[in-house]
């Protein structure tokens, strides 16, 4: 397992927003979790990536307790996190934007000389290539489709070569053709990284994930491939019912 959360809580002023949470992820493995507003899935993922402190329980990443660190530590380790909406540096061009995102040292010197590093250019390339950029480099990030940010994100988390990515609903504002190509994308970062990503769209959901975790006020609901969520009465229940 490279993840694993145990009876993990937050409240907000009393509010039980996650409540008593466990839940592993595997070693490459592609984990979508689902729920209805407000079931705690953004805040789940605030505490994995440390954005949010857990009121108790337990954080492992590769078996070493993640659970207080700073989200500086928590990236180091190797953890990416992509917010709901694209935050990119709109007036820098993609490689730009790749580039900052390099682990440290890698960029730095060779944007104040003008002569960018080998390593650092084929690290930029690589990663505009994986997510459908690569004629895009040296346009302005303002330019890009809503869609288009999205995978620049994606593309500025790989520079850093997370061993778990934290997505969350990364085909919001995509045209069908860019969710097909997200899936391809997601389904290539799974074969070497494991990825949790927070999702709506059950038809997407059923493309890319490997197993789904359905939770509901803050509690783990159902768990299992995307036929047994589906089918789980409770599942159809918390659905169907609101
Ligand atoms: P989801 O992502 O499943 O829609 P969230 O994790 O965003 O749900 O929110 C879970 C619950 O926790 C919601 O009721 C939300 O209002 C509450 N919540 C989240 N963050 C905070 C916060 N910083 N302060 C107070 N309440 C919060």
């Amino acid at each position: 397992m490279i993840l694993e959360i145990r009876d993990l809580s937050v409240s907000f002023d009393g509010f039980k927003a996650v409540d008593n949470l466990n839940l592993s992820v595997g070693q490459r493995e592609l984990r979508v979790v689902i729920g209805p507003n407000g079931a705690g899935k953004t805040t789940l993922l605030d505490m994995i990536c440390g954005k949010t402190r857990p009121t108790s329980g337990q954080i492992l990443f590769d078996g070493e307790e993640m659970t207080r660190l700073s989200e500086d530590r928590i990236v180091k380790a190797g953890i990416g996190r992509k917010f709901q909406t694209p935050s990119v540096y709109e007036d820098l061009t993609v490689a730009e934007n790749l580039e900052i995102s390099l682990p440290q040292g890698q960029g730095v010197l060779g944007s104040l000389c003008f002569r960018r590093d080998a390593r650092a250019r084929e690290a930029i390339e690589a990663a505009a290539r994986e997510v459908f950029l690569l004629d895009a480099l040296a346009h302005k990030a303002g330019q890009l489709s809503h869609g288009q940010k999205q995978w620049l994100e994606i593309g500025m988390l790989l520079t850093q070569e997370p061993r778990l990515l934290l997505l969350d609903e990364p085909v919001a504002g995509m045209s069908p053709r860019e969710r097909e190509q997200t899936a391809e994308l997601l389904s290539r970062i799974s074969a070497g990284k494991s990825v949790i990503v927070i999702e709506h769209d059950m038809d997407f959901v059923k493309r890319i994930a490997h197993k789904v975790t359905v939770l509901h006020q803050g509690r783990l609901l159902s768990e299992g491939s995307v036929e047994q969520v589906q089918s789980d009465p409770r599942v159809i229940d918390v659905y169907l019912g609101h």
